[in-house]
């Protein structure tokens, strides 16, 4: 299960996630490229792998092993989605390569645009809506293309010609009616049918749902996952399962992924750790769903590895009827040092709690903080590149999770590059109301931002206590804001505490100077782009947002604590006095922990109803307004790292990372050194 998607990243992202400290003090000023170019509603982002060269010579040859298995299934995400994309893709590739037309103007640039998409979205469907996108080039200027491209170099089946092949993906892409979605969910129509995804053939929903119904032990309480990893065809009237293995469905890249499974399995940390690795070798090699499950459980119990890999054919979104799996894998390792942080915040949590400003009767006497791991992503495969979830919780099957647990990992070099990418984008620069302010925020936003992350989900939920018969479920329908403001404000209290200095969590109070700017920023004004016209606040962590920043506001008005500037007919949020604010953050956090503790309905209502859901349609059409004016691209993606082994004497002594920054040479060599499959399977 993947959490949060990460979708509008122009918010802190850390506000979304769960648990998660971060990374270290490292965060000052960063030069490296985290945006490289934004294409149609996409853009493109990189993310760096710190701590790799710390990582032992036989760590890094395990992290370079499972990256070259983690791409070595890159065809198969691609046929999955849709049977025509590997043709399509190639296809566009030949022509993008050989066309020895002129290789600039408009057409020319929304065909380099169309590839671009197809292969961000692994194939000719968006990748968030599942609709078809459409090419913004005509069907004469794509023949055109195809007529001065190398005739040679086509993804031709046997007997078939290149006016053949062209004839074959005119409508397929051009015509909105055909293969119109990949995954449709529409229960009015057959599911199956109406769907592009490549998991069925020749078969319609009622025969696919009867034939995994026969399937089904209701006395098994340890079942495989039915139909996880095969396509179900008809074949001379027959239903059969073309498993996807070495030798069957898929096999060619899965003989390649095992090749490097293997090399991963001879470098392995430890005995458990090469276990698994062997489960799922043998899985690949049978096929067989019991060594999947064996796999998994062996995975699950490891937790004395460092490295770790999802590979696999894992989550079942893509298909309507939520059975087959798409490919997928994500190389990581753990990162000691952010988790180190949760640690050391959980374990004084008894000292944050008794020194609040909360009322002692509804102090917690005895607080135990939550603490989580913390990994780097490495590499990103499959279905996870280039949009990747921000945190992983796997396995899938619901009685390996009740009999041996799962793995909840957040993933925290990609949400930090989120937040930088973010930084580039002209967002900070619009809306911050001096240098000084986005000078502060690239030293220090990131860190920032992931500590009150932490300080909220490790403390802020864990704090307080109710009053002796106090109804729990008193809030109702007020009771997820209150809640998360009750979060929020208890690590905006404490951000700005000397503890976290002596605790060597911040190297200064300016830290918290760059939340205390970015939160009222967002609170009053810039989350109002997540806010159609004319609408009110809804969303629970939003409304929380609104209602903390609205509340200080008002109370710190008399003494210009916050002041709302209006420069050019240009609002910007400035902060005069951080300490009478942080205070009023404090008195605040108290007010709500005894509407809570108390179960005080009446005073909540009123709080989330003055503060934190009506909207100024004056100050949200000038956000907007200018907010549109930045053209952010909503969704992204991620260019991988390479590793790099350095050999002497054919023994590899060490391996270089390296961060490319041209996404169409990545793809394009992917394509040349990635592609194992043949173009129908
Ligand atoms: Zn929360």
């Amino acid at each position: 299960m993947k959490l949060s998607q990460a979708i509008l990243m122009v918010l802190s992202v850390s506000l979304l996630a769960s648990c998660k400290p971060k990374e270290k003090a490292e965060a000052t000023k960063d030069d490296f490229k985290y945006l490289t170019e934004q294409f149609a509603d996409l853009k493109i982002m990189r993310y760096k792998v710190p701590g790799f060269d710390s990582l032992s010579l036989k760590q890094k040859e395990l992290v370079y092993y499972l990256s070259q298995a983690a791409l070595s299934g890159r065809d198969i995400i691609f046929d999955q989605n849709f049977k025509h994309n590997l043709a399509i893709r190639r296809t566009l590739e030949n022509i993008y390569l050989t066309y020895n037309g002129k290789k600039e103007g408009k057409d020319w640039d929304n065909f380099t645009v169309y590839l671009k998409r197809v292969w961000f979205s692994n194939g000719i469907h968006h990748h968030y809506a599942s609709d078809k996108f459409m090419p913004e080039f005509s069907e004469a200027y794509f023949k055109e293309l195809f007529k001065n491209s190398d005739q040679t170099k086509f993804p031709l089946e046997k007997g078939e010609t290149v006016e053949a092949l062209q004839t074959k993906l005119i409508p397929v892409m051009f015509d909105p009616a055909v293969a119109a979605k990949k995954v449709n969910l529409d229960p009015t129509q057959d599911l199956i049918l109406s769907s592009a995804v490549n998991f069925y053939e020749g078969v319609n929903q009622k025969e696919a749902e009867d034939f995994y119904d026969k399937m089904k032990d209701p006395n098994d309480s340890t079942p495989v996952s039915y139909g996880l990893n095969s396509k179900l065809v008809k074949e001379n009237g027959k239903l059969i399962e073309r498993v996807y293995k070495v030798g069957g469905m898929y096999g060619q890249a899965i003989e390649r992924v095992v090749f490097w499974l293997e090399k991963a399995k001879g470098v392995a940390e430890n005995p458990k750790q090469e276990h698994w690795l062997d489960l799922l070798v043998q899985y690949y090699k049978t096929g067989d769903l019991k060594l999947w499950d064996a796999y998994n459980v062996a995975w699950v119990e490891d937790l004395d590895s460092q490295i770790d890999v999802v590979n696999g054919f894992v989550e079942d979104y893509e298909d309507p009827l939520g059975r087959k799996a798409t490919w997928e894998s994500v190389v990581d390792f753990k990162d000691f040092e952010a988790t180190k942080r949760a640690t050391i915040i959980s374990s004084n949590a008894q000292w944050f709690e008794d020194n609040s400003p909360l009322e002692p009767a509804y102090k917690k006497k005895s607080v135990k903080g939550i603490s989580a791991k913390v990994i780097t992503t490495a590499q990103l495969g499959g279905a996870c590149y280039p949009t990747t979830p921000i945190g992983i919780n796997l396995p899938n099957a619901d009685w390996i999770r009740k009999d041996h647990g799962s793995k909840s990992v957040t993933m925290d070099n990609i949400t930090y590059s989120y937040d930088q990418a973010a930084l580039g984008n002209g967002f900070m620069e619009e809306f911050a109301a001096s240098p000084e302010e986005i000078a502060l925020a690239k030293k220090y936003g990131s860190l920032a931002g992931n500590l009150t992350t932490d300080l909220h989900e490790c403390l802020g939920h864990a704090s307080g206590q109710l009053a002796p018969g106090t109804n729990p479920g008193a809030l109702k329908n007020y009771s997820s804001t209150l809640e998360e403001s009750r979060a929020d404000l208890f690590a905006l209290y404490y951000i700005m505490d000397q503890k976290l200095i002596d605790l060597k969590l911040i190297p200064n109070l300016d830290v918290a100077k760059a939340e205390y700017n970015s939160y009222m920023r967002n609170g009053l004004m810039t989350q109002l782009t997540r806010i159609k016209p004319g609408k009110n606040i809804e969303e629970a962590h939003m409304r929380n947002r609104a209602l903390n920043a609205n509340w200080v506001y008002e109370k710190g008005k008399k003494d210009n604590v916050v002041e709302l500037q209006v420069r050019d007919g240009k609002t910007f949020v400035v902060i005069h006095d951080y300490n009478k604010l942080r205070s009023l953050f404090g008195e605040l956090l108290k007010d709500i922990q005894t509407i809570k503790s108390t179960g005080d309905y009446k005073a909540g209502a009123a709080l989330v109803e003055n503060y934190a859901v009506k909207v100024d349609p004056k100050i949200h059409t000038e956000v907007l307004t200018r907010y549109a004016k930045l053209k952010i691209a909503p969704y992204g993606g991620f260019m991988n790292p390479v590793y790099v082994p350095v050999e002497k004497d054919g023994k590899i002594i060490d391996i270089k990372i390296e961060y490319p920054d041209n996404y169409a040479e990545q793809m394009l060599k992917y394509s040349r050194e990635f592609s194992f499959l043949p173009t129908y399977n």
